[in-house]
């Protein structure tokens, strides 16, 4: 019987969600969510419609997310997390032997999304400096339908060159879309590629509710871009994607104070993050910090394995990216608290 499951899905390999991988964890590190619940947005909850299906698409929304990223309303799409969104954008767009291309190490969905629908992947790595390596996408423009390209990146936590985005897009012009992943951008909102949109029909950019917004359990997330993608893509979605209650703690979390609440936990994000920074270089065990714009940082140690392992054994779980491209001895490690980040220098420094 199990032969009747389709090849692509038998020989897969699933993504290793943060949650999927386990661990017994009291300080949670590994899946770049804000150390905080919202709670304050659950006050005003009006709940009495959730035995009619919801709004497709709920207006109140998109006009909300609209005035936050600055775009039309028809140049946005509300997904299942920014997660839908890269599925969603391969099933548009690709078919049989049309790739899609990206450059690790990166976002780890690109991948699986492409080969749960059986569509071929191409990569090109990243330069040495987690920059875009232009000239190798140029020699492979023939061979790809959409690229993913992640800035800030996951899990290096640098940004991509606009100017090099820019580039991007003009050689890609009516052969492929360019797909830019701004799951962070919130904490460096200035450098968001948003405005090219109205310069290249070919961008699409992926956001999300789940980081700097703290609602990663809403799964909320947009897809903005021109009209004509908006409308491709509202006809392969499924029918109703965000329940009710979702959609009123989104309207709520992009209101004027919800929004402010955000930007204040940025703030308290970032600041803790060079608090960890100047630790972490004091310690002996550290190899090299990456420069992150983002709520995580990339650490290479010199023995990242143990680390990673002492770690979770005392209940700090981090992200360990031996496996990812040129990132032997890396941990990719979540800003916590002031607490749990002074459990974790703690912990390595009896390390
Ligand atoms: C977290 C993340 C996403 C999407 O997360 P959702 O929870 O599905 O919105 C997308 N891209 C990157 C790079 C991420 O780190």
């Amino acid at each position: 019987m199990q032969k009747l499951i389709k090849k692509s899905v038998q020989t897969l390999t699933p993504y290793q969600s943060a949650r999927k991988i386990g661990g017994n964890g009291t300080i949670w590190l590994n899946a770049n969510e804000c150390p905080l619940s919202p709670n304050e947005l659950l006050n005003h909850l009006n709940l009495d419609n959730l035995n009619r299906y919801p709004e497709p698409q709920p207006q109140s929304v998109i006009t909300a997310y609209a005035n936050y990223a600055k775009v039309n309303a028809n140049q946005i799409l509300i997904t299942r997390g920014g997660d839908e969104g890269i599925e969603l954008i391969i099933r548009a767009f690709c078919e049989n032997d049309e790739c899609v291309l990206y450059c690790p190490p990166t976002y780890g969905m690109y991948k699986v999304s492409s080969d749960t629908l059986n569509i071929n992947t191409k990569t090109v790595p990243l330069t040495a400096e987690f920059q875009l390596n232009l000239a190798e996408i140029e020699k492979n423009l023939d061979k790809f339908k959409v690229i993913f390209v992640c800035s800030p990146n996951n899990p290096t936590g640098n940004l991509l060159n606009k100017d090099d985005i820019i580039q991007l897009l003009d050689m890609t012009k009516n052969k492929a879309v360019v797909v830019v992943d701004e799951a962070y951008i919130d904490f460096c909102v200035d450098n968001s590629i948003v405005d090219e949109l109205n310069h290249f029909d070919n961008l699409i950019i992926i956001r999300t509710l789940s980081k700097a917004f703290a609602l990663a359990s809403i799964r909320c997330g947009f897809i903005l871009a021109n009209e004509w993608i908006i409308q491709s893509l509202q006809k392969i979605i499924a029918p109703y994607p965000i329940p009710t209650p979702c959609a009123l703690i989104a309207e709520s979390a992009l209101s004027d104070t919800g929004i402010q609440a955000m930007q204040d936990k940025v703030t308290i994000t970032l600041d803790n993050k060079t608090w960890l920074e100047n630790e972490l270089s004091n310690l002996e065990i550290v190899q090299n910090i990456y420069p992150s714009v983002a709520n995580f940082i990339l650490v290479e140690f010199k023995d990242g394995q143990a680390v990673f392992d002492t770690l979770w054994e005392q209940g700090i779980i981090a992200r360990n990216q031996h496996t990812a491209l040129n990132l032997a001895n890396c941990i990719r490690i979540s800003i916590g608290t002031d607490k749990e980040n002074l459990a974790l220098i703690n912990a390595l420094k009896k390390f």
